[in-house]
């Protein structure tokens, strides 16, 4: 009995403890909540951290106590996936990524200066607002990046929240950002990858014809294209993106062939945009055989992009096969270099980015500008289509090249072109006198 007692005496003794220590945290929680929601006040900084964009327009920053974001909500909202917010609610965001040194935070003596600190980010907040209108609360994304910098002028994802709101309205997947922390059926567009290897892995290429019914077999298996484009050559074949010459083409190619050159430029790897990382793609590793080979030759089978990955390799294309390594933050150095995609090739690839524009899409489309580029309708498989257009401009004054992704979009013609011109034509004024 004696012993029963004291048993339960521990037991409440216990309870209590638990009850006084929940009450403990609780009290703590409240008092310090606000903190912890914000890892800027958590390092209970005396700094000044501001955000700029390359104009020098006020994005995002803090004092010792005072959150702050661009005063106009288009220009928060357009700018979302850029700066992020103080709830680290996206990833990619320089609030998230760059706190501490926008703090003054060293990480080796653990101290934290007080002192003013700039970040100053290459994008163009005003093109962004631009890139997001022309998106129009789809989702999608738009990414253009000067060539022969490395400067990323735009980068918008959409949609996006007003990230002064702690709780918002959020749309499905509004934390991602598409142009850099995800990978899509590429379509179309990947067929810039086939034909570079082709270039290369071929040399017979220039001599080929190929003939479309718009029904073929591979391997016994059935290839299907949109339309009938009867015989044509290689360029034709890209121009008017024929799925039969383009399955055939990466089944010359050879799947190993077409997994070296994949993985030569750059898709099958994460990237680092002035230290944040991108997403990596996918494409079939294993032997799949000739049917596969093909589909994955076309952007289909289990092919997955990040459009930063294709926003880079067709940059290189524009520099002739040299890589300037994209930046958000202007640090005042020069970007690194690579060469990507051997310049021969690079050279023979812009030329067949200009004619899909000439012959094709029509320069019409983009009134002004000297157009070389791909469109892309990829196949998702739930009965819906993505939107792709990607390329660059031929134009020394405005090197910038591009792309733009519309999630279960349309055509890539209809739907992605228009809202390339847009932001493009944006962005030659904006270069040229500052105004729109
Ligand atoms: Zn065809």
């Amino acid at each position: 009995m004696k012993k029963m007692n004291r048993r339960g005496a521990s037991v409440l003794v216990l309870a209590l403890l638990i009850v006084v220590g929940l009450f403990t945290y609780l009290h703590r929680f409240l008092d310090s909540g606000e903190r912890w929601a914000s890892y800027f006040s958590r390092l209970n900084s005396l700094s000044e951290g501001t955000v700029t964009d390359r104009n020098g327009v006020f994005l995002a920053g803090f004092t010792a106590n005072d959150n702050r974001f661009n005063e106009d909500r288009a220009t928060r909202i357009a700018n979302y996936h850029v700066t992020g917010d103080f709830w680290d609610r996206t990833g990619t965001g320089i609030l998230t990524n760059f706190s501490s040194q926008l703090h003054g935070y060293n990480p080796i003596t653990g101290m934290t200066q007080t002192k003013r600190i700039s970040m100053k980010l290459n994008v163009d907040s005003v093109l962004d607002q631009k890139a997001y209108a022309a998106l129009a609360d789809r989702k999608g994304c738009v990414g253009v990046v000067n060539y022969r910098t490395g400067e990323l002028i735009c980068m918008v994802s959409s949609p996006a929240i007003d990230p002064v709101e702690s709780d918002p309205v959020a749309p499905e997947g509004v934390y991602i950002n598409r142009l850099i922390s995800a990978s899509f059926v590429p379509g179309s567009i990947f067929k810039l990858v086939t034909a570079a290897a082709a270039i290369e892995c071929v040399p017979t290429i220039w001599q080929k014809s190929f003939f479309c019914e718009a029904k073929d077999e591979i391997a016994g298996v059935e290839i299907t294209c949109p339309f009938a484009h009867y015989t044509q050559d290689f360029k034709g074949a890209l121009a008017n993106s024929c799925n039969i010459a383009f399955a055939k083409i990466a089944v010359s190619v050879g799947q190993q062939n077409m997994v070296d050159h994949v993985r030569a430029y750059g898709f099958l790897d994460s990237h680092s945009l002035s230290g944040i990382p991108t997403a990596a793609g996918t494409y079939p590793l294993e032997f799949v055989g000739d049917p596969e080979t093909g589909w994955s030759g076309i952007g289909q089978s289990t092919d997955l992009i990040c459009p930063y990955s294709m926003l880079r390799y067709v940059a290189a294309i524009a520099n002739d096969g040299i890589l300037c390594e994209p930046k958000l933050i202007d640090d005042g150095q020069p970007a690194e270099k690579s060469v990507l995609v051997n310049p021969d090739t690079a050279r023979t690839m812009q030329d067949l980015m200009r004619n899909n524009v000439i012959v094709t899409y029509g320069d019409n489309r983009f009134p002004g500008l000297t157009v070389c580029g791909k469109t892309g309708t990829a196949e998702v498989g739930d009965g819906t289509d993505h939107a792709w257009f990607t390329g660059f401009l031929q134009d020394e004054a405005h090197p910038y090249a591009f792309i733009v992704f519309v999630e279960n979009g349309g055509g890539g013609l209809s739907v992605a072109t228009p809202i390339a011109n847009t932001v493009l034509q944006a962005a030659v004024r904006r270069g040229t006198d500052m105004e729109y």
